[in-house]
């Protein structure tokens, strides 16, 4: 499959995710995640008319960048490590991976510094699994009550990845899970604002994380591929 019969592919399957949950196409926003692919690659994609490019990791993401920069919509969906954040901020203009106070106070410090606001996700655990990062549910309302010290960070909503399921239904309960502590958290009125946006669904969930609710999924393989690793950089 080309790229253009897989963007009309994935654009058919989120429709009819949305007439099954009742959802407004226009409410889910799609991410095409370049990391497994070259910059021509990733260029190309942008070219077909996908906007919003995700990386999960700078060193990775920077040539990428380079030769992309201001044609895409930048979002960085990976662990971010502290010392990488000078990196990041500027360059992407959403950050899916918000998990510690530690990385809060870095980002409002660069963004202060750029006289910039940061939109983020809080990245939360929903599954457990321990190899996932991101805060147990209990931890996210104390969390997010404590971004109030950090003024340039925009809290968006939320983002978690949903353990790896031969079967995508078995995915619902994690996606479920994270709506269900978006209205907690909206309900509890933490933030002092409301947030709409749960980034969630990947290639192998996304129609689940759309019926329940996703506004931000991420496709890398179902929607750019996935190429041999090259040494392009
Ligand atoms: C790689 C990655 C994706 C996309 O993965 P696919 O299964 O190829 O769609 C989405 N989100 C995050 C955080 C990722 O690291």
């Amino acid at each position: 499959m080309n790229m253009r019969e897989r963007i009309r592919l994935v654009e058919s399957r989120i429709e009819e995710a949305c007439l099954r949950s009742g959802r407004r196409r226009e409410e889910v926003n799609v991410i095409a995640v370049t990391k497994y692919v070259s910059t021509e690659t990733a260029r190309e994609a942008v070219d077909s008319g996908l906007r919003h490019v995700g990386e999960n990791r700078w060193q990775d993401a920077q040539a990428k960048w380079e030769a992309i920069g201001a044609d895409a919509v930048w979002h960085f969906i990976g662990h971010l490590q502290s010392n990488k954040v000078k990196d990041v901020v500027g360059k992407f203009a959403y950050i899916h991976s918000l998990d510690r106070l530690s990385l809060a106070k870095e980002l409002d410090r660069v963004a202060a510094k750029l006289g910039i606001t940061v939109n983020c996700f809080i990245q939360a655990n929903i599954s457990g699994e321990l190899s996932k990062h991101g805060l147990a549910p209990a931890e996210l309302l104390p969390f997010a009550e404590r971004l109030a010290d950090y003024p340039r960070l925009k809290v968006l909503g939320l983002m978690t990845m949903a353990p790896y399921e031969t079967e995508a239904e078995a995915t619902r309960p994690v996606f479920r899970g994270l709506r269900e502590l978006r209205d907690k958290l909206n309900e509890a009125g933490t933030l002092g604002y409301s947030v709409d946006h749960l980034s969630m669904g990947m290639s192998g969930d996304f129609e689940i994380a759309i019926e329940e609710g996703a506004t931000w999924v991420r496709l890398g393989t179902v929607l750019v591929g996935k190429e041999p690793a090259r040494e392009d950089g």
